[in-house]
């Protein structure tokens, strides 16, 4: 990995498969930093959103889907606006994950979104710290990231962590089928012909079976820090 000197911000790439808990924890992880997130998975999800009410069909028709979405920060930061909206639990229906993982097979939305990735990510982080969540990021979106974490856990904790999560928004689910519908989308991620979901070489694995998310995204900044402190005396 390269490491710029002194420099203000950098990039953190967490890569992993669905429902490892990511999501939580590179948001808390921004949050600890006080930098700022990039949700990739939620750009794949936007462009299944506006397909599916566009009436895409093709790849083409999910190109252009792609091509013509506009990406920004909220203004805390915390959120990303798609065509200025935030569109919150209405990219996580069941029929918009599946979709935005089959849509995330086709090369030219997968080019369009990770050009979008780089240029947002470049920008930010001459700026702040900015933690780019995924499946690709380590490997192909930032090779050369400063830190890269591959965050994984067992499938049935997985499965049941995103149950919680839908009860607790009022959705109404099975457990069964969520676990069912985690096992397509990680293949599917990860027999794709491009930018499978891997864990990058130099990635440090984060297993959260038995972990709490305080306990991860602690780990993740004190091995930061650590790492922050020693460029910075080494001048
Ligand atoms: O992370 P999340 O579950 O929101 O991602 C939704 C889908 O978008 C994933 O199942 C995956 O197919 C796709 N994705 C991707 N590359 C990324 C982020 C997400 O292919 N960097």
């Amino acid at each position: 990995m390269q490491k710029k000197k002194n420099k203000k911000g950098y990039i953190i790439a967490i890569d992993g498969p669905a429902g490892a808990g990511k999501s939580t924890v590179s948001r808390m992880l921004a949050e600890e930093l006080k930098g700022m997130l990039l949700d990739t998975g939620a750009m794949y999800r936007s462009v299944a959103y506006f397909g599916l009410k566009e009436g895409a069909k093709t790849e083409d028709d999910f190109a252009h889907t792609a091509r013509s979405l506009k990406f920004d920060p909220s203004h805390d930061r915390a959120h990303l606006l798609v065509n200025g909206e935030d569109l919150g639990l209405k990219l996580r229906t069941p029929k918009v994950s599946s979709l935005a993982s089959s849509v995330s097979r086709y090369k030219t939305v997968r080019d369009t979104l990770t050009r979008r990735q780089r240029a947002l990510g470049r920008s930010w982080s001459k700026k702040f710290p900015v933690v780019l969540e995924g499946r690709d990021i380590g490997t192909v979106v930032f090779p050369k990231a400063d830190y890269k974490f591959y965050v994984t856990a067992d499938p049935k904790i997985r499965a049941m962590r995103r149950f919680k999560q839908l009860q607790k928004a009022g959705a109404k689910t099975k457990l069964s089928d969520i676990l069912k519908q985690n096992q397509e989308r990680d293949e599917q991620d990860s027999n794709r012909k491009h930018a499978p979901l891997r864990c990058a070489v130099d990635a440090v694995v984060v297993d959260t079976s038995r972990m709490g998310i305080v306990q991860v995204v602690k780990f993740m900044a004190e091995h930061i820090r650590a790492h922050e402190t020693l460029t910075n005396i080494q001048g």
